[in-house]
């Protein structure tokens, strides 16, 4: 692995997580997403460059993300043109990207496209469904059509898991997942349901709690469905025992006490992981953020753009990463004790733009 820079917390890149465009095919209320792309969005060339950078700064993970990555035309061809990347020694000075990842809405994952991200050398996908019936996935994804659009919408994703799954993405290794959104009052009554369709599948669900990302989706605390009544409603039906969250983790896991896979909890409302945050998020025209509540970000077309210097580029993320102190969730948590947060006016980006 690349010895690259520590952030002025202590804390090293790990994960590059890339935004390939801002549209998305749903609209779900508690993200919304962009109707049109920005204006100068990066080339294939210049998403290989930066990949290539962020692994020479530290970054084994890379997650290919949105809007709907699944709407962007180069998405195989760019996993394919990271491939030399992935096959580099052990301990080569340059660094090695060890994982490839994808987090989508499944509604365009045909047996075809699945197939093909696996033979273009993707390693994981993690899709995102919200409910278990046509009202719900309705309801979630900001659907105009109703409970029949939302069975249609569901029956796309749960064939989606069925292709990814087909293609080779084993759930059992890790390499296909489930995310969920959970709100109070929006789909909490689907926790039970979420959870028996993931198991019947040998899932792992990622019960993610509603976020204060952005200024659009109408955030409030109490909206929030916690991580610790999440698991406590699992429990009741399903005994569980904690597996912890891993090091630079998003998820605490659980294992189900039956055997049949295991569940995922990402509470960075209740219990935020600032700590050891070794995430960084460049939107689909490369504009850099170190924390998805980040209230600025750094464009790094000019370094991207004219070869005026090869290293440019490389200095000036690297010297973002060593500048960097966000730790938004923790310092939301201790003035929410205080008071409400004064950040929370400030101009933040919205999900789809940063790509969650
Ligand atoms: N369109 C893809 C999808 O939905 O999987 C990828 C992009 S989406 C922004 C990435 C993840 O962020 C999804 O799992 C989504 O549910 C989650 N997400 C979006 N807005 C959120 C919010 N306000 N709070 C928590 N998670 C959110
Ligand atoms: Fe689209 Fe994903 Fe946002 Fe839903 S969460 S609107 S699927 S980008």
């Amino acid at each position: 692995m690349a010895q690259g820079p520590l952030d002025q917390l202590g804390r090293p890149l790990g994960v590059l997580r890339l935004s390939l465009t801002a549209r998305c095919n749903l609209a779900c209320p508690y993200c919304c997403p962009e109707g049109t792309d920005p204006p100068e969005l990066l080339s294939q060339g210049e998403r290989v460059q930066l990949v290539e950078t962020a692994v020479s700064l530290g970054a084994h993970t890379l997650r290919l993300t949105g809007g709907e990555p699944l709407l962007h035309p180069g998405l195989e061809a760019l996993i394919a043109a990271l491939q030399p990347l992935r096959q580099r020694a052990e301990g080569d000075r340059r660094g090695r990207l060890r994982e490839i990842a994808l987090t989508s809405n499944g509604v365009l994952l045909s047996a075809e496209r699945a197939r093909a991200l696996k033979a273009a050398g993707l390693d994981r996908i993690t899709l995102s469904l919200d409910g278990s019936d046509g009202a719900s996935v309705a309801r979630m994804a900001g659907l105009t059509g109703g409970t029949a659009a939302g069975a249609v919408v569901l029956e796309k994703v749960l064939a989606a898991i069925e292709h990814a799954r087909a293609a080779g993405f084993d759930p059992a290794t890790g390499a296909l997942k489930l995310n969920a959104v959970l709100t109070r009052g929006g789909n909490g009554d689907q926790l039970l349901p979420l959870a028996q369709l993931a198991r019947e599948r040998g899932l792992e669900l990622r019960l993610i709690e509603f976020m204060d990302v952005g200024h659009r989706n109408g955030w409030s605390a109490d909206q929030v469905l916690s991580a610790a009544e999440m698991v406590a409603r699992l429990g009741e039906r399903w005994p569980l025992e904690p597996i912890g969250r891993s090091a630079h983790g998003t998820a605490s896991r659980w294992r189900y006490r039956d055997g049949e896979a295991h569940v995922a909890v990402v509470a960075s409302i209740s219990a935020p992981f600032c700590g050891d945050c070794n995430r960084l998020r460049v939107t689909a025209d490369g504009i850099a953020y170190g924390c998805l509540f980040a209230t600025g970000g750094t464009d790094l077309k000019p370094w991207l753009r004219p070869a005026l210097d090869g290293s440019g580029l490389a200095r000036n993320l690297g010297g973002l990463w060593e500048a960097r102190t966000d730790r938004y969730s923790e310092e939301r948590q201790e003035q929410q004790r205080v008071a409400s947060s004064p950040q929370a006016a400030a101009p933040r980006a919205e999900m789809a733009y940063l790509g969650g």
